[in-house]
């Protein structure tokens, strides 16, 4: 297929693109390099500098690829960034969302897939978080992605938009080309991989007195490659739907960093934190749908081995893609 991929040039987006081509797919990836590189752009793709902000941008983007599909990754995406700047989580997320889809609606394309995100949930009442639980989110990260999901399902019945909507729990680990490099890091991995680079003295805890046996926050790690595999399942979905994306396991703060130490053979200096705004204590995928409609089955259900991948990543990358 012709896939345009927004936010390609990002860390999820760079990975879906090399595995999208690898899979002999034709791709454009269209990029503010905001929060891109373009050395993270597979040079087997075309790269297109613009912004969805500005919707000439993207109109021409579309007019001149004509693509059978798009893949939607270009967001901002810090839960604790939109609790300080909810406009640039609204205008980013739902304003640049719309802007997409109406050029696409302009050009006939009628395929899209959207990264959406567990925060959309909120602090939900049961583990683990299958589609069926209410949406309630308790930070404008999570609130502009539904939103922008709710947008999605009356473009589709208005417009006959076929997509997919895949709610990722936590995105992590890296290909052998493409990894992980924030220009700002909050994420948790990168963050103690680069202690143990010696780039940092030490990693913060946000919050030990959570309600979770060890007092810190679980999450559920997902291989980005495996979220790939997902992308590329969504392409040839026969219906319209929303999955959660995870592998169903939790690990906290205190184990990855611990885990971490072992893939590395470094120790890690840590300082606790008070929590962090807009962090729910515990989320866990429940990713039953999306293995029996689209077949998804994650190769890495292994956090050691995540952090691995990473850790690869980074020791070939120390400076990320430098720029
Ligand atoms: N976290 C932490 N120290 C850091 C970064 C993150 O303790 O330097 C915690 C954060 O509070 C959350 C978990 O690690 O409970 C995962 O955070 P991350 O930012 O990686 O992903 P998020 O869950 O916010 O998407």
């Amino acid at each position: 297929m012709n896939i345009l991929v927004t936010g390609g040039a990002g860390y999820i987006g760079s990975v879906c693109v090399e595995q999208l081509l690898n899979a002999g797919h034709g791709v454009t990836v269209f990029d503010n390099l905001s929060e891109g590189h373009r050395s993270a752009v597979d040079p087997r793709a075309k790269l297109i500098t613009g912004d969805l902000q500005t919707r000439c941008d993207i109109e021409d983007a579309l007019e001149a690829t004509r693509p059978e599909a798009v893949m939607h990754f270009a967001a901002n995406a810090l839960v604790g960034e939109s609790m300080t700047n909810p406009s640039k989580y609204f205008r980013n997320n739902v304003v640049g969302g719309i802007n997409l889809l109406d050029a696409m609606h302009a050009v006939g394309c009628k395929r899209f897939v959207f990264s959406s995100t567990c925060a959309t949930f909120g602090v939900p009442d049961r583990m683990p978080i299958d589609e069926t639980l209410p949406q309630r989110p308790i930070n404008p990260y999570g609130e502009s992605k539904l939103m922008f999901e709710q947008v999605l399902r009356w473009y589709s019945e208005i417009h006959d938009l076929k997509y997919v909507a895949l709610r990722y729990f936590n995105a992590a680990g890296a290909s052998e080309t493409y990894g992980e490099d924030h220009r700002i890091e909050t994420h948790l991995i990168p963050n103690v991989l680069k202690v143990a680079l010696g780039q940092k003295e030490h990693v913060e805890i946000y919050g030990t007195d959570y309600p979770t046996p060890d007092g810190t926050c679980i999450r559920d790690y997902i291989h980005i490659l495996d979220l790939a595999q997902a992308h590329m399942l969504a392409l040839t979905a026969p219906q319209s739907a929303k999955y959660n994306l995870g592998t169903g396991g939790g690990t906290s703060v205190r184990e990855i960093i611990a885990t971490c130490e072992k893939v590395t053979g470094k120790k890690i200096a840590v300082v606790e934190k008070p929590r962090r705004a807009g962090d729910p204590p515990r989320l866990i995928a429940g990713s039953d749908k999306v293995r029996a409609e689209l077949g998804w089955k994650p190769q890495f259900q292994d956090v050691e081995k995540i952090i691995a991948s990473a850790w690869a990543w980074h020791v070939k990358h120390p400076n990320g893609y430098g720029d």
